[in-house]
């Protein structure tokens, strides 16, 4: 069978720790809208959009024909030691939708290089390889990202180049503060974060870098105005806050733009990724000139800016704000946000459901407590995806149904999506019960 075949070749050559979803691995073969299908011919509703890969949905005119236009003059691209029009017209459109002041752009074609980049700057910056982030953090799977990143499932903490101190502030409902009130909680993470800088660095830290929401670690969303009392503390020590909007940014979280505007906030740092070119390969950091420009050595990316993924990046850009998807993830959020917590009065399968926008995170638990339930957040991948959703999974132990559906999405697809979580759910509870 085509199918096995695809995924024994796959297992023989591939690394072991690259994951694959599901039992049975599905293979995608085309989209359209907020649906894919797969090698057997099977269609899907999509609310995981790629991993938030996919901010506008499959096969929009508006996007393919950008990228078109360019493959069409024969150039996918040379390098970045000549001029590239519309990697410097994309590089003034994210300056100013940054906030930033006098802002800077360099592209990459990944978020695990925009944030090496951001760790970079921070470090060269400050002259110090001292970074803080957030437990249940994640950040990349090259070195230094590998070495912040604050989950023990993704991280490689002994082994990297910056020394690293983790503080509270990510996710909340397994930290000791999960009670607090939010300005309780918010208080309590200061004190965390003054603590930490004193008793664990000698003061010259670089940097704290910060998810506003956290991704792989299970849809962790802290109370808004977190971040803007934290970096009251880092500013009395000069540290910068790197802001990682790589799941959160171009209005997917509904209220706003970027997940830090939450926060009342500008970052020092920021750096994006996924869903700017609707699945096309394409990162970066934003920075104030002086921290961009205190790199003294050449650099170059020969692929970060590629005319054909920032040709597809700015016909991206262009369609969600064209369309209002910011609103759009907003309400449908809500509904979703809503139709999940009813769900959750009746089936004590989930402890929690948070989320702002159209990122939502589903916590599956031992029914009747909150010890975490990693083989129900396994059944419940499977349960969907038998109904045709795809949905994906993810928390420090593994046990968050993560949703971050295209942000076109219509409203009766968020009703179907909700039918079939709701009948999913209602299946693990009987099952785990
Ligand atoms: N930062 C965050 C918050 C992420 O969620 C991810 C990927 O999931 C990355 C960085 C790394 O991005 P990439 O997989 O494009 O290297």
């Amino acid at each position: 069978m085509a199918h096995a075949d695809l995924l024994a070749r796959h297992r023989a050559v591939m690394p072991r720790w690259l994951a694959l979803f599901y039992d049975e691995p599905i293979e995608i073969t085309s989209g359209h809208g907020r649906r894919v299908t797969d090698g057997a011919g099977r269609t899907y509703l999509d609310f995981f959009g790629g991993i938030l890969t996919n901010a506008v949905g499959y096969d929009i005119p508006e996007i393919s024909d950008a990228v078109r236009a360019q493959v069409d003059t024969g150039i996918f691209h040379t390098s970045t030691l000549y001029l590239i029009r519309q990697q410097v017209e994309l590089a003034e459109r994210i300056a100013e939708l940054s906030g930033i002041p006098d802002a800077k752009v360099f592209f990459t074609c990944s978020g695990t290089e925009a944030n090496e980049a951001a760790l970079l700057l921070a470090t060269q910056y400050r002259r110090s390889n001292q970074v803080l982030a957030l437990r249940n953090s994640y950040h990349g799977r090259a070195f230094a990202t590998m070495g912040v990143t604050g989950n023990r499932g993704w991280s490689a903490s002994s082994l990297t180049p910056v020394n690293v101190s983790y503080v509270h502030g990510g996710y909340r409902y397994r930290s000791p503060f999960r009670d607090y009130s939010d300005a309780d909680y918010i208080r309590a993470c200061v004190a965390d974060l003054r603590d930490v800088i004193t008793t664990t660095t000698a003061g010259d830290v670089a940097c704290l870098i910060a998810e506003p929401i956290q991704g792989v670690g299970g849809f962790a969303v802290p109370p808004d105005g977190l971040f803007g009392a934290m970096k009251e503390v880092l500013d009395s020590y000069g540290i910068l806050l790197v802001a990682d909007e790589v799941q959160t940014g171009w209005g997917r979280t509904g209220e706003h733009f970027w997940g830090m505007q939450a926060h009342d906030v500008v970052p020092d740092v920021m750096t994006f990724a996924k869903g700017l070119g609707n699945g096309l390969a394409i990162g970066g950091v934003v920075a104030r000139a002086d921290i961009m420009d205190c790199l003294t050595a050449n650099s170059i990316s020969t692929f970060g800016g590629n005319p054909v993924s920032t040709a597809g990046a700015r016909a991206t850009l262009e369609y969600i704000l064209d369309h209002d998807l910011q609103a759009n993830a907003a309400k449908l959020g809500a509904k979703l946000l809503a139709g999940l917590r009813a769900a959750q009065q009746r089936h004590d399968v989930v402890g929690d459901v948070r989320g702002k926008g159209l990122m939502i995170g589903v916590e599956l638990v031992r029914p009747g407590g909150t010890d975490p339930d990693p083989r129900a957040a396994s059944l419940l991948l499977e349960e969907t995806r038998s109904r045709g959703l795809l949905v994906g999974k993810g928390g420090l132990h593994g046990n968050v149904i993560r949703l971050a559906p295209p942000m076109t999405l219509t409203e009766e697809e968020a009703d179907e999506g909700l039918e079939v979580l709701t009948a999913s759910i209602a299946a693990v509870q009987a099952e785990v019960s």
